[in-house]
C-alpha cells in the first residue's frame, strides 16, 4: 500500500547523508571524546568539527553551543537552570509541554509564571508580552515556530524587549530550525533549543545555544563534559548526526527545497480547503469566540540590562526568509485567498479542522489509507483533550478535536499531496456520514 507520511513535526527519518556521517562512530570511531588516546583524540575532534557547524547553524560561537538530549532537555535546561524562588517567568499558553510543565513545576519552588495567550490567529503579540513584564521578570520563554500550527513568533521584537527589561530571553526553536534561518544575534537571545530529529537528524540528541556569560545551572553533574555545562559523556554519533543534518538544512534553506515544500503544503491546503466546513488554524482570526482577548496583564518595566553580544557577521536573510503567508482570510470566505491579517508560518505546516467529524477518526481513517497525520501534538497523542494550542487561540473544544496537522518532510512530493487530496476527501465524506458528531448527538 502506498504509505504517506506528514507529520514531520512529530518526527523525521534520516537523510541517507546523515545515517553515512554517523556510520563509523558507532564502530571504528567509537572513542570516548574524553580520552587522550588517539580514538578519543579522533572522537574529539568529531565533537570539535560538528561544534563548529552548530555555531554556524546558530550564528554563535562555538563555545556556546553545548550538545544535550534534545529539545526537552535544552527547554528544562533554560527553565531549571536560570530561575529561582522569586523569579518570574514570562511563557506563552502555546508552548510545548517541555516549557509548560517545567513551569509548572517551578511554581513549587516560588517560580511565578504568566502565560501570555496568542491572538486566533496563534500569534504571540509582543505588547502582551511587554505588558506581562515584572521587576522580578528574570526569564521570557517564547518558541520560534509553534509545532501544531506552524506559525512564526515574532522573535526578534521579543528579543529587544527583553534586553529593555534586562530579562534573559529563551527561544525554543525546535521547530523552526532547519525550516527558517536561525540567528541568535538577530534574535536577542540567551539561550536556544533545537533537536536533531525534526531535521532529519537522529533521536536522542540536541543542542542548546547558551550566549556567553549565561549563569545557567547544569542540570545533570558528574564530569566536566560540555565546559560544565552539561555531564555525560558525548553521544557521538549523534552530535555528528546531528551536524550533518544541521549543515544539510542550512543547505536547503537556500537551494529552493523550501520554496518547494510551501508550494506543496499550498496545494495542499487549497484542495482540502475545497472540501465544504474546513478551514486553517493558525491564519484567520474569526474563530475567536466573541470578547476574545489577549490575556497578559500589564506590569512595571524594569531599567535596560544585560547587553547583546553583538559581535558576529550578520547573516543573511531574515526570518521571514523562507515564510509564506496563509492563503486563509479572515473573512466570511476563507477560501477566496485574500488574507487581511497574513501569519508567518513555516512552510511544511498546515492545521485543518473539519467540521461534523471527530479528528482522531480521520487521523486513524487517514491511517488505514496509508496517510500519517497527528491531530494535535504527537506528545499528546492517546489523550482525548483537545489541543491546548487550538484552545488559547480561541476554538472551541469540538472545532479543536476535529482538527488535523499535516506536516510535510523537505522530501515531500507531488505524488505525496496527490495521494493525500485523493483519500482526504473519501473519509472526510464517509466520516461525516456516519459521525454522531454530525448527527448533532456529540459535541
Ligand atoms: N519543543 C517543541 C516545539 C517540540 O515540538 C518538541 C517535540 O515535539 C520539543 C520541544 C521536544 O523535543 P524533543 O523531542 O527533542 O525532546
Amino acid at each position: 500500500m502506498t504509505r504517506v507520511y506528514m507529520d514531520a513535526n512529530a518526527t523525521t527519518p534520516l537523510l541517507p547523508e546523515v545515517m553515512e556521517a554517523m556510520r563509523p562512530y558507532w564502530i571504528e570511531r567509537f572513542g570516548n571524546a574524553s580520552s587522550i588516546h588517539l580514538d578519543g583524540q579522533q572522537a574529539h575532534s568529531a565533537v570539535d568539527r560538528a561544534r563548529a557547524t552548530l555555531a554556524e547553524f546558530f550564528n554563535c560561537h562555538d563555545a556556546e553551543v553545548v550538545f544535550n538530549s534534545g529539545g526537552t532537555e535544552g527547554d528544562n535546561t533554560a527553565i531549571f537552570g536560570l530561575l529561582r524562588p522569586g523569579d518570574h517567568l514570562i511563557t506563552t499558553s502555546i508552548e510545548h509541554s517541555a516549557i509548560l510543565r517545567a513551569a509548572d513545576r517551578m511554581a513549587e519552588h516560588g517560580v511565578e509564571t504568566t502565560f501570555v495567550a496568542p491572538t486566533a490567529s496563534g500569534l504571540i503579540d509582543p505588547a502582551a508580552i511587554e505588558s506581562a513584564l515584572r521587576p522580578e521578570t528574570r526569564l521570557i520563554s517564547v518558541m520560534l515556530a509553534n509545532n501544531e500550527t506552524g506559525v512564526l513568533q515574532p522573535v526578534e521584537e521579543i528579543g529587544k524587549i527583553a534586553r529593555a527589561a534586562g530579562a534573559f530571553f529563551h527561544i525554543d526553536a525546535v521547530q523552526g530550525a532547519g525550516k527558517v534561518l536561525l540567528d541568535v544575534r538577530r534574535f536577542g537571545c540567551h539561550l536556544c533549543s533545537i533537536s536533531a530529529h525534526k531535521m532529519h537528524g537522529p533521536k536522542g540528541v540536541g543542542a542548546l545555544f547558551v550566549r556567553r556569560g549565561t549563569p545557567i545551572e547544569s542540570l545533570l553533574v558528574g564530569g566536566s563534559h560540555e565546559r560544565r555545562r552539561r555531564a555525560g559523556t558525548e553521544n557521538v554519533p549523534g552530535i555528528v548526526g546531528l551536524a550533518k543534518a544541521a549543515g544539510l538544512a542550512m543547505l536547503s534553506l537556500e537551494d529552493g527545497t523550501m520554496e518547494r515544500v510551501a508550494a506543496l503544503r499550498d496545494r495542499l491546503e487549497a484542495g482540502i480547503l475545497a472540501l465544504p466546513g474546513t478551514g486553517v488554524n493558525g491564519a484567520a482570526p474569526q474563530f475567536a469566540p466573541e470578547g476574545w482577548r489577549d490575556n497578559s496583564p500589564g506590569q512595571a518595566q524594569r531599567s535596560p540590562g544585560k547587553d547583546a553580544n553583538n559581535d558576529l557577521k550578520p547573516r543573511r536573510g531574515a526570518v521571514n526568509s523562507f515564510v509564506h503567508q496563509n492563503p486563509g482570510a479572515p473573512g466570511p470566505d476563507f477560501r477566496t485567498g485574500e488574507s487581511t491579517d497574513p501569519v508567518p508560518r513555516v512552510a511544511n505546516t498546515t492545521n485543518i479542522w473539519f467540521d461534523h467529524l471527530e479528528g482522531e477518526a480521520l487521523v486513524i481513517a487517514l491511517d488505514l489509507k496509508g496517510v500519517a497525520v497527528s491531530g494535535g501534538s504527537a506528545c499528546h497523542s492517546g489523550a482525548t483533550e483537545p489541543s491546548h494550542v487550538l484552545m488559547a487561540m480561541g476554538l472551541d473544544k469540538t472545532r479543536a478535536r476535529a482538527s488535523l496537522r499535516f506536516s510535510l518532510l523537505k522530501t515531500a512530493t507531488e505524488a505525496d499531496v496527490d495521494y493525500v487530496l485523493q483519500v482526504v476527501p473519501v473519509a472526510v465524506a464517509h466520516l461525516r456520514a456516519i459521525s454522531p458528531v454530525a448527527a448533532g448527538t456529540a459535541g
